[in-house]
C-alpha cells in the first residue's frame, strides 16, 4: 500500500495554500504524503469518507488550560482538545517554573494532543481563581522562569502574564509585564498577555510588546477594552497589530463579548488567531468546543476560509511552526480535522449571565445571538492516525 490513511471526497480548506476545493488527502508515516484531485481508494490501508464534509489542517488552539488537578481551570487535554478536533493546543500559563515538571511528566508527555505551553511568569502558575498568582510579587521570578524555559524549551514557547487586578492585587501590571518580557527574552520565547481589568491603559501595555507577542482576550467586555468610548484602545490595537503583535480571542467563560468583537471587526481590527480558553469554567458553555467558537466568528461575518486561517495557519505561525503545523502541504505533520457545516437554528452565547466572578461592576452583560448555521467537529487525525479513543 502506498498510503496509510486516505481522506476521500471532502472539501479541503487550507488557507496556507489558498486551497478551498474538493481534494483527496493521503497520509503516510505520520505526515501528509499527497493532496490530489483524486487518489484511488485501493492505494490506502484505511479510507475515511469525507463526502459532504470540510477537511482542514488540524486545528490549533492557542489558549487552553490542560493541567488537570493542579490548576482548578485545568481539563484533561485529550478530552477537551483532541476529541473535539484540536490536534495542537497551547496551555496558557497553567504552570509556572516551580510546577512545570509535573505538568511535563504527567500531562504533556502522556497526552495524545500535541501540547505546548507558556510558563506563567508566576512560579506557582495558576492555582485558583480565588488566589491571584501575582498578589505576592516574589512569585514573578525572572531567573526561575528562564531556567525552566531553557530546561523545557521543547515544549515551552514563551511566558504568560495575566494582568487583571484580580490576579495582581495591588501590584503593578507594568512591572509584571517587564519581568515577563525579560524572562521570555532569556530563553527566546514570546509573551502572551491576558488583558481586561488592567490597572494600566491597554495602549500603554501593548506599546511594550514585541512583534510576535500575543494579546489574549482581545474582545473582552470589560470597560477598559474595545468598548472604551474614545477609540484609543482600538487605535492602540491596530497599531500593535501593524507592528506584528498577535491579537488572540481567548474566548473563555467571561472574556468574550459579541458587542466588543462586532465593534472591533467593523473597525478593521480582526483577530490574528481564534482560540477558546477552554477550561473547567467554560467547557459546559459558553465555549463548549473550538468549532462553536469558530461558528461565532462566522456569525459575525467571517468566511469559512477566514476562520480556518485563524485556527490553523496563523496560530502555527505564532508558535513558530509555520510549514510544520497548520497546513496540509506534503511533508507537514499529518494532522487533519474534519468538520460539518450544519443548517438550522442555533443559539450562541458570549458569556454566562451567571458569570460574575472576577468582574468589575461595569461589565458588558452576556448576549445571545441566533445563527442559521454552525460548524460541528466530526473526526480528528493526529500524526497520521485517526483518533478513536474507544479502540484503546
Ligand atoms: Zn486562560
Amino acid at each position: 500500500m502506498r498510503y496509510d490513511l486516505l481522506i476521500k471526497s471532502g472539501t479541503v480548506v487550507d488557507p496556507s495554500q489558498g486551497l478551498n476545493a474538493p481534494k483527496d488527502i493521503a497520509l503516510t508515516a505520520g505526515k501528509v504524503s499527497a493532496v490530489e484531485d483524486s487518489i484511488p481508494a485501493d492505494q490506502a490501508m484505511e479510507v475515511l469518507d469525507a463526502t459532504g464534509l470540510i477537511v482542514t489542517p488540524g486545528l490549533i488552539d492557542l489558549h487552553v488550560h490542560a493541567y488537570w488537578g493542579a490548576c482548578t481551570y485545568g481539563l484533561e487535554p485529550d478530552v477537551s482538545n483532541l476529541a473535539l478536533g484540536v490536534t495542537t493546543a497551547l496551555d496558557a500559563g497553567s504552570a509556572g517554573a516551580l510546577t512545570f515538571r509535573g505538568f511535563r511528566r504527567y500531562t504533556i508527555e502522556r497526552a495524545q494532543t500535541r501540547l505546548f505551553a507558556l510558563l506563567n511568569i508566576s512560579a506557582m502558575g495558576i492555582v485558583s481563581p480565588d488566589i491571584g498568582e501575582l498578589e505576592y510579587l516574589k512569585w514573578a521570578d525572572v531567573e526561575l522562569a528562564i531556567e525552566a524555559g531553557l530546561a523545557n524549551r521543547d515544549y515551552v514557547k514563551g511566558v504568560k502574564a495575566r494582568l487583571g487586578r484580580q490576579i495582581l492585587g495591588e501590584n503593578s501590571d507594568v512591572e509584571v509585564l517587564t519581568r515577563a518580557i525579560e524572562a521570555a527574552e532569556g530563553f527566546g520565547g514570546f509573551v502572551m498577555v491576558h488583558v481586561g481589568n488592567n490597572p494600566t491603559a491597554l495602549p500603554e501595555l501593548m506599546a511594550m510588546l514585541r512583534p510576535g507577542d500575543v494579546v489574549t482576550h482581545a474582545y473582552h467586555g470589560f470597560e477598559d477594552g474595545v468598548l472604551e468610548e474614545s477609540g484609543a484602545v482600538l487605535e492602540g490595537m491596530k497599531a500593535a497589530q501593524e507592528r506584528g503583535v498577535v491579537l488572540d480571542v481567548g474566548h473563555g467563560a467571561g472574556s468574550f463579548s459579541f458587542r466588543a468583537a462586532q465593534k472591533a471587526l467593523s473597525n478593521g481590527v480582526w483577530p490574528d488567531t481564534i482560540s477558546t480558553d477552554i477550561s473547567t469554567l467554560s467547557i459546559e458553555g459558553p465555549v463548549y468546543d473550538f468549532a462553536t467558537t469558530l461558528t461565532k466568528f462566522m456569525r459575525l461575518g467571517m468566511s469559512l476560509e477566514e476562520v480556518v486561517r485563524r485556527s490553523t495557519h496563523n496560530p502555527a505561525r505564532a508558535l513558530g511552526m509555520d510549514g510544520v503545523l497548520g497546513t496540509l502541504r506534503v511533508g507537514a505533520e499529518g494532522d487533519v480535522t474534519v468538520l460539518r457545516e450544519e443548517e438550522g437554528r442555533f443559539s450562541l452565547a458570549d458569556r454566562l449571565s451567571t458569570m460574575t466572578r472576577m468582574g468589575p461592576t461595569r461589565w458588558e452583560p452576556g448576549t445571545t445571538l441566533e445563527s442559521s448555521q454552525r460548524l460541528v467537529h466530526v473526526n480528528t487525525v493526529k500524526g497520521g492516525v485517526l483518533y478513536r479513543p474507544w479502540e484503546g
